[in-house]
C-alpha cells in the first residue's frame, strides 16, 4: 500500500510530493502512525529553501517534518506504552540513552541525537512510523488539528518556566510563532508585566492579543529605553530570547535587572558581543541557554497547562491549510505574517 509523503528529494530547493510505500514493517518498539495534522517548523522552512544550515546538514532523500498530532494505527508486538487508537503526538530528538548525558537523566543534551524529519523519515505525510519511546499520548481530548503544535510550544514551555515568572517582569524578545506562545506562557503563570519587543507588524498585534501590556517596535523604538522607561528605570527580572537576532540580543544583556534572569532560545548564526564584567559578572544574571524540550518534564508541563485550560492551542495557530497546500503553508511561513501554521492531513472521524 502506497502513502503520499513530502520528500525531501534532492540537494535543491522545494519539497516533492511521492507516493511511498507505507512503513508499516514495525521493529521491536515502534508503532505505525496515521498523521491527522502536522506543523510547519522553522527547520522545514530552512530545509525547504535549501540555505546554507540544510546544505551542510541533512541527506536527501528523506521524508521531511517532525510536529505532528496522529493516531496509532498498529503497533510492534513488544509495546504496552501505546495501543492502536491512542491519540499521539511525538517528542523529535531520537536520544541515544547511553552517553554520559543520557546517562544523568539529561537527555536533551544528549550527544548523538538524531531529530525526527532531519535524520530519520517525518511527519509531511499520511503515516509514519515513530519509536514509542518518543511518544506522548493525548489525554487532553482536544481536536487532533490543534495538537500538533504542543512540540513546539514544548520549546516555549522549557523557555519561560525554566525560570519562576510569577509576579516578575518578562521580555519576549522576538514574537515569532514560538515567542507568541511565550507570551500567553508569561501570563498563564502569573508574571506581573509582560512586555513583547518585535519588528513584524503582523506579529506585534498577535502579541497584543494574546496579552503582552507593552509591545516594543525595535525598527521605530529605542528599545533599551522603551524597556527602562516601562520598568521605572530598573529593566527586566527575566528576559526570554526567541529572536536569535544579534542586536536585540546585545541590547537585552543592558536592560536585563541585576540579579535578572536570561533564557535564550533563538539561535544565532553570528557572534554576540557582551560586556561580560558587567552586563553578567556584576549584575549577577543567571543565564540559561534551551535546547529543545527537557524529556519529559517539559511534556508534562505542557500536558497540565492544557489540562488546566491556561493554554488555548488555537490561539498560537493563524492558518489551515489541506496537505496538498504545502507550497501555499510555505509561502506563508516564509512571509512572516503568521503564527503556526497547520496542515490537515486527515479531518479526525471521531
Ligand atoms: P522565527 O524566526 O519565526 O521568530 C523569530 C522572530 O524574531 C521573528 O518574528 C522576527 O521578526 C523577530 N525578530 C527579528 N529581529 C528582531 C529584533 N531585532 N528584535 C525583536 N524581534 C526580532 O522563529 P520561531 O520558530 O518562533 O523560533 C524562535 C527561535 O528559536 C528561532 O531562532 C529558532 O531557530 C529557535 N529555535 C531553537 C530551538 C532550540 O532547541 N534551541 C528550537 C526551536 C527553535
Ligand atoms: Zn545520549
Amino acid at each position: 500500500m502506497d502513502m503520499l509523503a513530502y520528500v525531501k528529494a534532492g540537494r535543491e530547493p522545494g519539497l516533492v510530493l511521492e507516493h511511498r510505500p507505507i512503513p508499516d514493517q514495525l521493529l521491536p518498539g515502534e508503532a505505525l502512525i496515521e498523521i491527522l495534522a502536522t506543523s510547519i517548523c522553522g527547520t522545514d522552512v530552512h530545509l525547504y529553501k535549501w540555505d546554507a544550515w540544510s546544505q551542510k546538514r541533512v541527506k536527501p532523500p528523506f521524508i521531511a517534518g517532525h510536529e505532528f498530532s496522529g493516531r496509532v494505527i498498529k503497533v510492534a508486538p513488544d509495546v504496552t506504552r501505546v495501543k492502536v487508537g491512542d491519540i499521539v503526538s511525538a517528542e523529535t530528538h531520537i536520544v541515544c540513552g547511553t552517553c554520559e548525558f543520557c546517562q544523568r537523566g539529561e537527555y536533551h543534551v544528549c550527544e548523538n541525537t538524531k531529530i525526527i524529519g532531519v535524520d530519520t523519515d517525518g511527519c509531511f505525510a499520511q503515516y509514519a512510523k515513530m519509536p514509542v519511546s518518543n511518544l506522548i499520548v493525548d489525554h487532553s481530548g482536544l481536536d487532533p488539528k490543534y495538537l500538533s503544535i504542543q512540540e513546539p510550544l514544548g520549546n516555549a514551555v522549557h523557555t519561560m518556566l525554566h525560570f519562576d515568572l510569577k509576579d516578575r517582569s518578562v521580555a519576549i524578545v522576538g514574537a515569532g510563532p514560538i515567542g507568541l506562545m511565550g507570551v500567553a506562557i508569561a501570563r498563564a503563570v502569573g508574571a506581573k508585566q509582560v512586555l513583547a519587543i518585535e519588528i513584524n507588524e503582523y506579529r506585534r498585534n498577535l502579541a497584543a492579543k494574546l496579552g503582552a501590556d507593552l509591545v516594543i517596535n525595535p525598527l521605530k523604538e529605542d528599545v533599551i529605553q522603551a524597556v527602562l522607561q516601562a520598568t521605572n528605570g530598573r529593566g527586566i527580572d527575566v528576559v526570554c530570547e526567541f529572536s536569535g537576532n544579534k542586536t536585540a540580543i546585545e541590547q537585552a544583556f543592558k536592560y536585563v535587572k541585576a540579579g535578572g534572569k536570561m533564557s535564550m532560545l533563538g539561535i544565532s548564526p553570528q557572534t554576540i558581543e557582551i560586556d561580560i564584567s558587567n552586563d553578567v559578572v556584576f549584575k549577577g544574571i543567571h543565564l540559561y541557554g534551551v535546547v529543545g524540550r527537557e524529556m519529559f518534564r517539559t511534556w508534562e508541563q505542557v500536558a497540565d497547562l492544557l489540562k488546566r485550560k491556561k493554554l488555548d492551542l488555537s490561539a498560537f495557530i493563524t492558518h489551515f491549510y489541506r496537505f496538498d497546500q504545502m507550497e501555499e503553508a510555505m509561502a506563508t511561513m516564509m512571509s512572516g505574517n503568521s503564527g503556526k501554521v497547520v496542515l490537515v492531513v486527515k479531518e479526525d472521524a471521531k
